[in-house]
């Protein structure tokens, strides 16, 4: 049976890896809304090849660059915000929200008011927007699936079981390329070494967040809304290799975990095939050639990171948007050379310690902290 699909962010990584599994199996499905920010010759060639409804910029500016490119095809096109969030409502079977950042929160709402299936790789829009979020999810009675590895492998361990018996849920966590730096490296790693990660290929702010520790930080908070356990039951465990994406204990001493190569693929092919199994072309997992999988506990001290991300949980209300939001900015001044890369959690912790919003209660007030977040990071790096 053919199945619907729509790919927000279809240009990077997470999109990149769906439209390969995508193309393995074209009688499978239809494509119906692929998006970008301003890509638009590469947005342009996927929409030819998937032959998709329609093809959005999110930056107005390039439309024309995308208009020409799909000139005579038949491919409706379109820019900005709007546009966007018409096509995320746009029927579909399953819409993979993949765009980066809290630029994918008001989409990735618009496809959840419309309570289908929404395969959730965005962590940013999650993070900030909370139980606003998950509200939406129950009051439209949208399934809400994990593309994330560490939350897809919870949410397969957790298959068939109550969350009522769960004892402890172990998040693991590469490390990132700077696990065994000293301060003094840590202090002058460059952009180029932190987008180069050992395990994982993936765009530059998680990667870059999977260097700070920032993306265990963002994923405690994503597992504190995605699986209702308490927070205080979620732990995080440094685990190199990537083979284990994550683990469940239950109040019986059994801990489930979920293994698997380090490739989005397999979590990817999971939520697009939920609740049936599909292909990958992926290698199996070699546990001889391996040899050995290792364990340690973070350290907290060279990576604050997920010590704010448990702090922005517990204080509940806008501190976790607001830890986001400072995050992005941090990361964008990073990447373009203005801080170093110690500044990041530095910068975070003090627009948390210095930012006290009310509690967003709705996506508009998600949006206005947002972006009032945004401008006290942006202040306190233009003075520091
Ligand atoms: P990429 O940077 O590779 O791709 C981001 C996508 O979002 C691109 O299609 C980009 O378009 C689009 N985009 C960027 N800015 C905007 C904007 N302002 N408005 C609309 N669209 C925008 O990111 P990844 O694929 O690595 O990550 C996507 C999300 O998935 C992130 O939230 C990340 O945390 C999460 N994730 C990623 C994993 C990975 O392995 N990559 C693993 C788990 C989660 P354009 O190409 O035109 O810039």
């Amino acid at each position: 049976m053919t199945r619907t699909l729509s790919i927000l962010g279809a240009t990077g990584s997470i999109g990149a890896s769906t439209l390969d599994l995508i193309r393995r199996e074209r009688d499978n499905w239809r494509v119906v809304a692929l998006t970008a920010n301003c890509q638009a010759r590469e947005l342009a060639a996927l929409a030819r090849e998937f032959s998709a409804e329609v093809a959005v910029v999110a930056d107005e500016s390039c439309l024309a660059e995308l208009r020409e490119a799909l000139s005579g095809t038949g491919i409706a096109t379109a820019a900005g915000l709007a546009a966007l969030i018409e096509a995320a409502a746009r029927p579909a079977d399953i819409v993979l929200a993949a765009i980066v950042g809290t630029a994918g929160l008001a989409p990735t709402m618009a496809a959840i008011e419309q309570g289908r299936i929404v395969a959730l790789a965005n962590k940013e829009a999650l993070v900030s927007a909370g139980d606003v979020m998950t509200a939406a999810v129950a009051r439209c009675g949208t399934t809400l699936l994990p593309v994330d590895s560490e939350h897809n492998a919870i949410f397969q361990c957790l298959a068939g079981n109550d969350v009522a018996h769960v004892r402890s849920i172990t998040l693991t966590a590469s490390g990132g390329p700077f696990r065994d730096w000293s301060h003094a490296q840590l202090a002058a790693a460059t952009p180029a070494q932190a987008v180069r990660h050992p395990n994982w290929d993936m765009g530059a702010k998680i990667s870059v967040d999977s260097a700070t520790m920032f993306n265990k930080g963002l994923e405690l908070i994503e597992a504190h809304h995605l699986f209702p356990v308490g927070h205080e039951r979620l732990r995080i465990v440094v685990h190199p290799q990537s083979v284990v994406h994550s683990m469940v204990e239950y109040r019986d001493g059994s801990t489930l975990a979920q293994l698997g190569p380090s490739d989005m693929r397999v979590p990817i092919a999971n939520v697009l095939a939920w609740p049936a199994r599909m292909d990958t072309p992926c290698a199996p997992l070699d546990l001889a050639a391996l040899g050995e999988l290792t364990f340690r506990a973070p350290d907290e001290e060279r990576f604050p990171a997920t010590a704010l991300a448990r702090a922005a949980v517990q204080a509940g209300g806008a501190a976790p948007a607001v830890l986001n939001a400072a995050n992005e900015i941090a990361v964008a001044a990073f990447l373009a050379g203005h801080i170093p890369f110690t500044r990041i959690a530095a910068y975070v912790a003090q627009v948390l310690a210095q930012t006290a919003l009310p509690a967003p209660a709705t996506l508009a007030e998600v949006i206005a902290v947002d972006a009032e977040a945004r401008s006290r990071a942006r202040a306190l790096m233009e003075f520091a």
